[in-house]
């Protein structure tokens, strides 16, 4: 199975990419988490990555394509979950490019929609409870997020709809309950790549 999950920086993303690889035994490719452990090692990429990513702006394509292609190769276990790739049209383009080279292809993309407004107030949360550890994890920050979201990442929304990928989720719920539309949209996948 390969599935990218898809929605605004703060949706949830990681969390349930998390319960996923649990249940469907999938490897997960966080290119935030790629990112933060080259920054942790003070690699040259980490270091030229960092302020990028403190501004709430994008990191280049080729970095990004060059992390991900690297982890495709190893194909152990049931599948690859994306969180947080694609994040724009340029980089969704390349990854159908690269799965086709593998001979693997997209299952589906899974859209967690959470409202702008929503997202800013668990930040401030957040901020308030002093749980943000990441030096990107603040108001400020977000709203370039968000921006950039916006203008980049959704752009990629028509091209999976086209191609009949896109299903949509409402991440202003319990984590319970996304979990669980979530494991609705994949059960009936795997029934039809196993029925
Ligand atoms: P995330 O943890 O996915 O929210 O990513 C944190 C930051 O890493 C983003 O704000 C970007 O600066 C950078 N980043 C992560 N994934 C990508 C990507 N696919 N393309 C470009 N930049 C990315």
């Amino acid at each position: 199975m390969i599935i990218i999950l898809f929605g605004p920086p703060g949706a949830g993303k990681g969390t349930q990419a998390e319960r996923l690889v649990e249940r469907y035994n999938l490897k997960q490719l966080s290119t935030g988490d790629m990112l933060r452990e080259a920054i942790n090692r003070g690699s040259e990429l980490g270091k030229r990555a960092k302020s990028i990513m403190d501004r709430g702006e994008l990191v280049s394509d080729e970095i990004i394509l060059s992390m991900i292609s690297e982890k495709l190769i190893d194909t152990e276990g049931s599948g690859f979950i994306f969180d947080g790739f694609p994040r724009n049209l340029q980089q969704a383009k390349a990854l159908d490019e690269i799965l086709n080279k593998l001979e693997l292809k997209l299952d589906i993309v899974i859209e967690i929609i959470v409202k702008d407004e929503v997202l800013i107030s668990r930040i401030e949360n957040r901020v308030r409870e002093s749980k943000n550890a990441r030096s990107d994890d603040n108001a400020e920050v977000l709203k370039n997020r968000l921006n950039v979201y916006h203008q980049s990442t959704e752009m990629i929304k028509p091209y999976y709809l086209e191609k009949g990928k896109l299903v949509k989720i409402d991440g202003m719920r319990g984590i319970e309950e996304v979990s669980r539309d979530i494991e609705g949209h994949l059960s009936k996948i795997r029934k039809k790549l196993d029925p």
